[in-house]
Parts: structure tokens; C-alpha cells; sequence
């Protein structure tokens, strides 16, 4: 569908009737994060409780789909395509902080491991981070990128504990 003609509210309604998915706003080289944040959350709904942290170059959240109890997302302010596109320091910082959530995951969650997965794709992205917690319960391997999704439950003393170790 093209959107180029349509107007911001024309396009909400769309979204709102769900004629208009965030990828129909990739694929008019619309992002689909900034888009959510100027319109009142019409994409994704308000994510501020599953907020982790949060500083100049990087937003940390609890995923509202996620793969596995705990999983988290590091997202980039800025536009980045993808991992590829992304300055050094961006690259280093990024990672370590990942290593950061990882660890407070694992502990905080009682998962066996962590894993970590970015594929980026398309023209307009934040370039971010997956982190998937593998429960003991669960076999190691691959197969954790692709858990179906379920639905998302809320810890809230989990949250002020990776709050408050995440802002150290
Ligand atoms: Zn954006």
C-alpha cells in the first residue's frame, strides 16, 4: 500500500482499522518506533512500565511478545540499518551493556542462560539487540531464537530490581 499521499491522521486510522501494519510503514521508508512515539503509542501501545533503562543512545525494555519469560530488547536511538551500519563506539557500548542485562536476567529470572540475536532487515530501523532467556527446563540450541511468541507477564519486583541494578 502506498502512504506517501495520506496524511499522519489518515495513516493512524489505518493502523487503528488494521489496514496498515508496521511493516506496509517500512515498506514506504516510514519507521515504524518514531511513528509509534509521535501517535500516541498506535503500533505498539505504551511500553513505559516494561522499561528497563534508558540513556542517550539506548532504550532497554521487556519485550510485550516475547520468546521466553524475561526477554529483552537494546534498541539505538538513532537510525541504523543494521548491525553493519553502526560506529564503533555505538558497537562497543552496546555490548557491554548487553553483557549487563544478560547477567541481571539471568540472575533476577533464574534463567540457565541468555542468549543474544540481532537481524536487523529493511530500509528504516533502530538497530537493536535481542536477549532470550533459556530456562533449565528448556534444551540449549537454536531452537530458543524461535520459541513461539507468548504472552507477556508482568514481574513488577523483578523490574525494580533490573531498574536499579541497570541504573548503577
Ligand atoms: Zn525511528
Amino acid at each position: 500500500m502506498n502512504l506517501n499521499s495520506l496524511s499522519n491522521e489518515e495513516i493512524v486510522e489505518l493502523i487503528k482499522k488494521g489496514e496498515v501494519k508496521a511493516a506496509d510503514l517500512t515498506d514506504n521508508a516510514i519507521c515504524p518506533t518514531c511513528f509509534d512515539k509521535a501517535n500516541n503509542h498506535v503500533l505498539y501501545g505504551d511500553i513505559s512500565d516494561k522499561m528497563l533503562y534508558e540513556d542517550f543512545d539506548f532504550e532497554c525494555f521487556l519485550v510485550p511478545n516475547p520468546r521466553s519469560d524475561g526477554h529483552v530488547a537494546i534498541s539505538t536511538k538513532k537510525h541504523f540499518k543494521d548491525m553493519m551500519e553502526i560506529d564503533d563506539e555505538i558497537c562497543q557500548k552496546i555490548f557491554v551493556l548487553a553483557k549487563k542485562v544478560m547477567n541481571s536476567i539471568k540472575d533476577i529470572y533464574g534463567a540457565e542462560s541468555v542468549y543474544l540475536c540481532t537481524m536487523c532487515d529493511g530500509p528504516m530501523n533502530h538497530f537493536h539487540v535481542q536477549l532470550i532467556p533459556r530456562y533449565a527446563s528448556e534444551k540449549r540450541g537454536s531452537n530458543n531464537f524461535v520459541k513461539p511468541r507468548k504472552e507477556y507477564v508482568h514481574h513488577q519486583e523483578k523490574i525494580d530490581m533490573l531498574r536499579q541494578i541497570l541504573s548503577n
